[in-house]
């Protein structure tokens, strides 16, 4: 059997283009542009790339961003004055800092700076809170994605058994939540879970975000399984040495999944996406 692929990069045109569309509308019918504010602090080559294909992104969906760059050895107390300027700032509707942060910054004091009403990638604490609850306001752009992903492909969640590799607060944590509020049954495994396969060898829906090369075989893998790929990373060595893989291993686990998310082209273009529409819905939320 070879597993039906999930095609994140046209999922992701379809929702961009339905974004593009609200853009306009509100701008039409209100005036409104959605506005992201995207702030990097050093020269991380990644962090760059990020931050670029966000700004690009905004621009292309008809949204307004704004992109505040710092050198690396910028006090804290600069970034934490122009997140005050942004909170206060009505135009603005979503802000972010890209991590990872220097060293001398209090990653956690800066995310808490920003507003929860502006916290589009939903990692502050009240955000967290709120999804935790079950009532979230913005849920964190990757694990947002998959849910995206299972729901365009009708993948039965409630009763299943739902196992996430990873806890991360960014991915893996929330993740689980999205699963649990949708009535899936969930186990977390991490690094100091005994056995790894025997849990993965019994997940309904499998969703690996580690960030180690190919770690999830075929034989982890049950039949029919909805496999889920957070993961990015490259390939050490071989014929392919340098270029993107996940954290599954693509070539057996699609002999033995049902569904299966490619790396590339999997949940990666969902992130930027599910990113936009947290800044889009907080934009129609300013005028509720
Ligand atoms: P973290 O490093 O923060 O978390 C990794 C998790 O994997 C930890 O919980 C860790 O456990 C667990 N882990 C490590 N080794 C093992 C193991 N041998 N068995 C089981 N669990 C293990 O990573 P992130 O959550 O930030 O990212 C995970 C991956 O997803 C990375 O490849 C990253 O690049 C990618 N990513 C992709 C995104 C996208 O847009 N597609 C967005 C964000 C991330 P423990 O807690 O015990 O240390």
């Amino acid at each position: 059997m070879t597993a039906r692929i999930i095609d994140g990069n046209a999922l992701s045109a379809k929702i961009r283009e339905h974004l593009a569309e609200r853009a306009t509308a509100l701008k039409v019918s209100r005036g409104v542009t959605p506005c992201l504010a995207v702030i990097l602090v050093g020269e991380d080559p990644a962090s760059q790339v990020y931050v670029r294909n966000k700004v690009a992104g905004c621009e292309k969906a008809g949204f307004r961003s704004i992109k505040q760059v710092y050198p690396a050895n910028v006090e804290p107390v600069t970034v934490l004055a122009k997140i005050a300027e942004l909170n206060a700032d009505p135009s603005v509707h979503g802000i972010l800092v890209q991590l990872p942060l220097p060293k001398h910054f209090d990653s956690e004091a800066v995310l808490e700076a920003i507003s929860p009403e502006k916290d589009v990638d939903g990692f502050h604490a009240e955000n967290v809170g709120a999804l935790m609850q079950g009532n979230p306001r913005f849920i964190p752009c990757t694990p947002y994605g998959v849910m995206k992903m299972l729901e365009s492909e009708g993948v039965k969640i409630a009763g299943a058994e739902a196992v996430v590799v990873g806890r991360s607060n960014i991915v893996g944590k929330p993740m689980a939540m999205l699963l649990l509020a949708q009535s899936a049954t969930v186990t977390i495994c991490h690094s100091r879970s005994k056995d790894l396969a025997f849990h993965t060898r019994r997940a309904d829906i499998l969703v690996a975000a580690v960030g180690k090369e190919r770690m999830i075989t075929g034989d982890m893998i049950k039949p029919g399984a909805t496999v889920i790929d957070v993961g990015m990373n490259r390939y050490a060595s071989g014929p392919n040495a340098g270029k993107l893989c996940g954290d599954v291993d693509f070539e057996t686990a699609k002999e033995v999944a049902g569904l299966i998310t490619p790396v590339p082209g999997g949940v990666g273009p969902m992130t930027i996406t599910m990113l936009l529409t947290n800044t889009m819905e907080s934009a129609e939320r300013t005028l509720k």
